[in-house]
């Protein structure tokens, strides 16, 4: 039977022994420039992978045996725009310049999802408040799913282990269409509204984004292909990237080893730190080939307690960072989440769908 958590990650431990590992594990701006070098040596990787792919595939008359790999070379580099440049950008720590974090945002609005909501849903909802009911956005999935033990249940939640991973390669296209501007008619997501400093610029450049996506993605593709290929692969490309985006993200926080404090507990100032461990779980890569292409692809996202302690930072650095954190509780005798592996990682996500699906007792 699940109960909800409060906020009591590591008990006895103060919140000033938990500060203070944290601060001993925290990069020197040496490495911090040397890992904002790779993860821009990266993002540039990224995007000729993009631009190669999308020449064999749309303009290039190449036969299917190469435009096959062309496409999965496709798909890992959107998925890796989304985790290494989107995500770092959105964050502001992808480069040390505001303008160039702010340019590189747009790449949120490139893959079809609005760069401001986005850092509003990720940044100020999911990190401030996470697996927080009625706050985290990343949770709120009624009625087709339930994630969180506030959360109603409803009958077809029982099989919700097995539906719900088909659905999660349609949650970003359905934004794309019409989840954002949704968002911005009803001035709220979910149950939170959006801030009060929306200006007329962020409704025009939610729109420029939208055609700047669908410009690239279908229409340009139509003038070299037939119609029905380039929607057939739109669809398939799309729901492939929102599925990888999607698991990866649910991951770290959507876990039956993760916790779920109700909305009364704290989760700011000194709680911070200890809210961040109780809701988080990283990720082992043990597999050395295997692990570095997943952790390529995922960027930061299988070092979430790092990411979330300290999410200015590029991603390059958390492995770094996790190496002294974890070596540091090990020492004070305090356990942090972490997965062995991916598949660890994906059977305690259905155990967790599993455990949300049964019936609760007073329901
Ligand atoms: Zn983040």
């Amino acid at each position: 039977m699940t109960t909800i958590e409060t906020v009591e990650a590591v008990p006895g431990t103060s919140a000033s022994i938990l500060a203070a590992l944290w601060q001993a594990s925290l990069p020197s701006e040496q490495e911090i420039r040397r890992g904002r070098l790779r993860l821009q040596a990266k993002a540039a990787s990224i995007v000729i992978t993009i631009a190669a792919s999308y020449w064999v595939l749309v303009i290039a008359d190449f036969a299917l045996w190469a435009r096959v790999p062309a496409a999965a070379a496709l798909v890992a580099a959107l998925v890796a725009t989304g985790t290494s440049i989107m995500h770092d950008a959105n964050h502001g720590a992808f480069s040390s310049r505001r303008w160039i974090n702010r340019v590189a945002s747009c790449s949120a609005d490139f893959l079809g999802a609005s760069s401001w909501l986005w850092r509003f849903k990720h940044n100020r909802l999911h990190h401030g408040n996470t697996n927080v009911d009625a706050f985290d956005s990343d949770i709120a999935q009624e009625p087709f799913a339930r994630l969180a033990p506030c959360q109603q249940w409803r009958p077809w939640h029982q099989w919700q282990h097995v539906y719900l991973w088909f659905l999660y390669g349609f949650f970003a296209l359905k934004n794309v269409i019409f989840g954002d501007v949704r968002n911005l008619v009803d001035n709220r997501i979910g149950k939170q509204p959006l801030p009060a400093d929306m200006r007329r610029s962020t409704v025009v450049r939610l729109v420029v984004g939208k055609f700047v996506h669908i410009s690239w993605a279908v229409v340009v593709p139509m003038l070299f292909n037939p119609w029905w290929k380039v929607v057939l692969f739109y669809v398939t490309c799309s729901w492939l990237v929102g599925f990888a985006l999607a698991v990866v993200f649910q991951l770290a926080h959507c876990v039956d080893i993760a916790g779920f404090p109700d909305e009364g507990a704290g989760r700011r100032g000194a709680d911070f730190l200890e809210h961040q461990l109780l809701t988080t779980v990283d990720i082992a890569s043990p597999m050395p080939v295997f692990g570095h292409a997943f952790r390529w692809m995922v960027g930061g996202l299988d070092h979430q307690i790092e990411h979330h302690m300290a999410p200015r930072l590029p991603h390059t650095v958390y492995p770094l960072v996790a190496r002294r954190f974890h070596a540091l509780c090990n020492d004070a005798g305090i356990s942090v989440r972490l997965h062995p592996g991916v598949w660890a990682a994906l059977c305690s996500h259905t155990r967790w769908l599993m455990d949300m699906g049964r019936r609760p007792l007073a329901a």
